[in-house]
């Protein structure tokens, strides 16, 4: 339960005018080459745990305030998600930044004498900007990989969800080196006015269409970019699979969050043979999760604005297929019960684009190899995809289909984990972060040669003339 006494700032738009300033601060921090000292990136590190421990409660409120995101869920899916990430980080960081001596086989025999090492250096400046459905986490969680690279950053929550807006620039510019950290807050306007300063990485995560735009904007700078995107992700229940065990565990998938997940299934394709008991099983595993109903329960996020509820609510309304789980809505509360529809058509509204919430459905395949062939034509490079069946059934979904990450037997932890890298392929992400993937995305890996003076008596071969007495040209 959110704690009643927290106080959270009205949400402001920073300035427009101001924007250029604050990246340029990020960037003058940067050459100042303080944010290179471990200790210093330690020091941070640390301030941001014990800020998230101070700030669980108002984190939590604003949590409530934004999604009606339940307490279990705020803490184990935010705030305790990042600090996991801050002391993986913590305990790790002088293993990541050390330079690494490149030997035998990395470099040839004939070069062994010379010395060739990777140098960890952190990128610069950087923007993070985030999404709306984990306003803390999302945002948070990169931070953790900028801060133990050594970049400095700017920060972009989404204006979706101001409450967690406010208190993480709260956060970030009380507990933080302010020079090096600070959080820009707004919508489309604001991002555009930061993506024309010059930024040494944008890390975006969002949706493929925002992507797209932020990937053309940064391409016209050479910016790289990481993209976390979204897309329609299967799962597959095959006739060997725990069916009980696949329909909780799916069940769980689409209510966290009320299935405002990037990681969420879209779809199951289901054994047409077991079809009818997976549904069932889907039914029982709604009644033990919410025996009073999902409106009555306080573990239920809602949906985070009403053109999101209207967006989800348009596709029930237009499906052709059958309601068989759920289907309640109700806007004043923007609150939509975990649905299942059972479908016959990839055209149906229901497969066409990503739910972003608690509605999905349910395709009968005839054989593993019609759903093998169904999928990819509804997305071929998904964010997740989740394998339910007996190993060999899930070995060949693995290998038929590609996915950022992908379940086997559950859902979600294949990204759940912060020590695991997590990102998409293809249209659903570039690049990865989480444990050590996090400070990697931060860092250029600088390769650097260094050669003895004397061994140009082995080397001399290279200078002008050349001996062309070898080479019949
Ligand atoms: P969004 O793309 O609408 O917004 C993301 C950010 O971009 C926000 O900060 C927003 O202010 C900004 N933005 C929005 N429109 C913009 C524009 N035209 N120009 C510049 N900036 C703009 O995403 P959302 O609706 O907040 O989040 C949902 C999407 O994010 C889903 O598609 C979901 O799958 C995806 N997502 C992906 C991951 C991942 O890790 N791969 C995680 C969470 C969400």
């Amino acid at each position: 339960m959110a704690d009643s006494k927290v106080v959270i700032a009205p949400f402001e738009n920073t300035p427009l005018e101001t924007i250029a300033a604050v990246s340029s601060t990020a960037r003058t921090t940067f050459s100042s080459h303080k944010t290179k000292d471990l200790q210093w990136r330690l020091v941070q590190l640390r301030k941001l745990y014990w800020a998230l421990e101070d700030f669980k409660p108002a984190m939590v409120a604003a949590l409530d305030q934004d999604l009606h995101k339940g307490g279990f869920e705020a803490v184990f899916t935010e705030v305790d998600w990042v600090k996991n990430d801050c002391m993986f980080m913590i305990n790790n960081l002088e293993r990541f930044a050390k330079t690494e001596k490149l030997k035998s086989p990395d470099v040839p025999a004939t070069y062994s004498l010379m010395n060739f090492r990777i140098k960890k250096e952190p990128l610069g400046a950087v923007l993070i900007i985030g999404p709306y459905n984990f306003p803390i986490q999302l945002l948070l969680a990169p931070l953790v990989g900028a801060i133990g690279a050594g970049c400095t950053a700017v920060i972009k929550p989404s204006e979706l969800t101001p409450a967690c807006a406010m208190v993480i620039k709260e956060v970030i510019e009380t507990r933080l080196d302010r020079d090096a950290f600070s959080v820009v807050n707004g919508g489309i306007p604001e991002t555009n006015a930061l993506m024309n300063e010059k930024w040494d990485k944008v890390f975006f995560t969002g949706s493929a269409q925002v992507g797209s735009i932020i990937a053309k904007k940064a391409a016209e700078t050479l910016t790289p970019v990481c993209l976390e995107l979204g897309g329609k992700n299967p799962a597959f229940v095959t006739k060997k699979a725990n069916l009980e065990l696949a329909a909780r565990r799916l069940m769980w998938g689409k209510t966290l969050n009320a299935g405002q997940v990037c990681m969420s299934h879209n779809y199951v394709m289901v054994d047409k043979d077991v079809v009818d008991t997976f549904i069932d099983f889907l039914k029982a595993a709604y009644k033990e999760m919410f025996p009073n109903g999902a409106k009555a329960s306080k573990d239920l996020s809602r949906i985070v604005n009403a053109r999101h509820f209207h967006r989800i609510k348009k596709m029930l309304d237009e499906t052709k297929g059958k309601i068989v789980m759920g289907g309640e809505t109700d806007e004043a509360e923007l609150f939509i019960e975990p649905t299942a529809v059972l479908v016959d058509s990839l055209d149906d509204s229901m497969m066409q684009e990503e739910s972003f919430g608690p509605v999905f459905s349910i395709f009968p395949v005839s054989t593993l190899d019609q759903a093998l062939e169904l999928a990819p034509q509804v997305h071929r490079t998904p964010l997740a995809l989740m394998a339910f069946g007996d190993k060999a059934e899930t070995d060949r979904i693995l290998n038929s289909m590609t996915s950022g990450g992908a379940c086997v037997n559950d859902a979600y932890f294949h990204g759940a984990v912060h020590t695991v890298p997590f990102g998409g392929v293809g249209d659903s992400g570039w690049g990865a972060y989480r444990g050590k993937a996090s400070f990697d995305t931060f860092t250029h890996f600088r390769t650097v040669s260094e050669t003895p003076g004397w061994m140009d008596r082995f080397l001399r071969v290279r200078y002008m003339p050349y001996d062309w007495s070898e080479y019949k040209l």
